[in-house]
């Protein structure tokens, strides 16, 4: 007997032949919307199976973040060899990273190479933005529109439409006023922007800005930063691959990988074991210099395990690096404005810089707070503060995305009885497991929100989401089933532990995109479950023990 899908609380599942079998054919088995890292990868891992899979992408080119994102200094804060897909050995022997964090056209042409190899072009539609998707009950089909008007269905609807691929615009008087150029950093201009000799603007200082800042410093005559919170950042200590590098690292890609799957964020860098207070002052402080003086994410995510947990211990710590600022900015009155009064050390996703603080000891770079002088408006000459006019060329709104569930506002997704998934989400996202939401049948979101994906090193928690989607079709198709949903009380169950793990760290506290937070959308000024805090190893146990258990919380037929 086949084994059966149950609902929560164990009771069997509605399931199986019920005389209810679809009677129209949809036109594909599976539609995957979005041809960025993640939909690439379950591209490949479809057409495997051989599922007859087509691809939507929005836009005129694959690549999803890294078409997108032009702006100057954009490149990785993950290392480059632990970004790449993991999945092909040959892949991995034969590309190259040229730096350890690879800059944003080296990552588009590492992706248009996996394209290439795996032969996958064809199977991608470019310009085929969706606009609507709509679920038929009678049928168990998704039909989707798109904005040229097409239609098309599927059985099966898998969303990988990005985490911070849903820009947003600060809500200012004038916008469209501005005679020079003006652009968010996510539409950067494809031709590349001359910033010599220019007076230029920048709006936010995130981790884009953090980026972007140094670099056009060096090209722009006049550079004015508008900050309204600052962020902790650490020095990123980027540097070049030389070939016996790139071959040592070739030949511990196992390793690698391996270590990736037992840290909470994917990353090669895990927690230190000890707690802060276990380890004598002098021996903590030589610790964090050189964690100071390594590169990436180590000094975020392998500092001693409770920093991030215990408001004591990130306090000292947070000390710390408010005293590497103090000590990288020659203005002492610059240096205070750039070090965060609102949240403590790597409570929000920590930006990773070169030269950031270096830049304001130019004297060509300016720092202006907005929270002592307002921004009142944009005009057409530039941005008028509360203090004065600023005349500019040009203006980059590095003003961030509505993240993780902007993408699926974007789409009218329209489920069962007609209900809207933006209605069902009005008070915030809630899932089954980040992958399925009860009364979107047939709907499997690829890095939605809660998803213990969204939170990490990206391609390994997504290899991790769609190796468990693909398993899942896989079971789905060798049972003949057509229909697959969460049931509400596994979406609660799920709801209530992700909401649970907000309390585990101090980052379920901290206002920034991770809690869901973007001040220039109606409604997500107050925190908001998007992310899932429990660590991809606890993630994992669940996607596990819930396939295990044939697929335990989902309705089937
Ligand atoms: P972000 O972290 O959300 O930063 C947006 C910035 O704009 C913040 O400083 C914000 O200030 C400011 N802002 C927004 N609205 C404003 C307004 N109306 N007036 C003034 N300032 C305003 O966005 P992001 O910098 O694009 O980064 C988002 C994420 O993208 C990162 O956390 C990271 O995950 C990813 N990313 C990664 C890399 C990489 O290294 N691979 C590089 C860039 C981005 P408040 O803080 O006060 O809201």
């Amino acid at each position: 007997m086949a084994p059966q899908a149950s609902s929560s609380n164990g009771k069997p599942a509605p399931h199986a032949d019920n005389g209810s079998r679809p009677h129209k054919t949809p036109q594909h088995e599976a539609i995957i919307i979005g041809a960025g890292v993640c939909g690439i990868y379950q591209l490949y891992r479809l057409l495997q199976l051989g599922v007859d899979v087509t691809v939507l992408e929005g836009s005129d080119g694959p690549g999803g973040t890294w078409y997108w994102n032009r702006y100057p200094g954009c490149r990785f804060d993950s290392e480059s060899w632990t970004y790449g897909y993991s999945f092909s050995k040959e892949l991995l022997q034969e590309w190259n990273w040229t730096e350890h964090f690879s800059p944003q056209p080296e990552t588009l042409r590492y992706v248009n190479h996996v394209l290439d190899k795996f032969d996958l072009r064809k199977h991608i539609q470019l310009n085929s933005h969706v606009k609507r998707a709509e679920f038929d009950e009678d049928n168990d089909i998704w039909t989707l529109t798109l904005d040229d008007g097409r239609e098309l269905t599927t059985r099966f609807l898998l969303t990988a439409i990005g985490m911070l691929s849903a820009p947003t615009m600060p809500r200012l008087p004038g916008v469209d006023d501005f005679k020079g150029l003006s652009f968010h950093t996510y539409y950067s201009p494809r031709e590349g922007v001359d910033y010599r000799g220019k007076r230029v603007a920048v709006i936010g200082t995130g981790a884009t800005a953090v980026q972007l800042i140094p670099v056009v410093a060096e090209q722009a005559a006049e550079l004015t930063v508008f900050q309204r919170r600052p962020n902790w950042c650490a020095p990123l200590h980027n540097a070049r691959i030389d070939d016996a590098t790139m071959a040592k690292i070739k030949a511990s890609y196992g390793e690698i990988f391996a270590k990736c799957r037992e840290t909470p964020g994917g990353f090669i860098h895990g927690p230190d074991r000890r707690k802060f207070a276990e380890v004598p002052p002098a021996e903590r402080l030589e610790f964090w210099e050189k964690l100071y003086k390594s590169p990436g994410f180590g000094i975020w995510l392998g500092n001693f395990r409770d920093v991030l947990m215990d408001e004591h211990a990130n306090a000292e710590f947070t000390k710390f690096i408010a005293d590497k600022i103090r000590a990288r900015v020659h203005d002492p009155k610059v240096a205070e404005k750039l070090v965060p009064k609102d949240h403590g050390f790597g409570t929000r996703r920590v930006p990773m810089e070169t030269n950031y603080y270096e830049a304001y000891n130019r004297p060509n770079v300016h720092l202006v707070d907005i929270n002592e002088t307002p921004i009142e408006r944009i005009t057409a000459d530039g941005i008028k503060t509360s203090e004065k006019e600023y005349k500019f060329d040009i203006i980059v709104y590095a003003t961030g995305f509505d993240a993780i569930t902007g993408a699926f506002d974007r789409i009218e997704i329209v489920g069962q009885g007609g209900r809207k998934l933006a209605d069902k989400w009005r008070d915030g996202p809630i899932t089954y497991l980040g992958l399925q939401i009860a009364g979107f049948p047939n709907l499997i979101t690829l890095a939605a929100p809660q998803s213990g994906s969204v939170a990490t090193n990206f391609p390994r928690g997504i290899e991790e989401v769609v190796d468990w989607s693909t398993a899942l079709l896989t079971w789905l198709r060798q049972r003949g089933y057509h229909h697959i949903e969460a049931s509400a009380d596994a979406e609660q169950q799920w709801f209530d532990h992700v909401k649970e793990t907000y309390g585990w760290t101090l980052i379920g506290r901290a206002k920034s995109w991770f809690t869901g937070y973007n001040s220039n959308v109606p409604g997500h000024d107050t925190l908001r479950y998007t992310i899932y805090n429990g660590g991809a190893l606890k993630y994992r146990q669940w996607l596990t023990e819930v396939a295990d258990n044939n697929y335990r919380g989902f309705v089937v037929r």
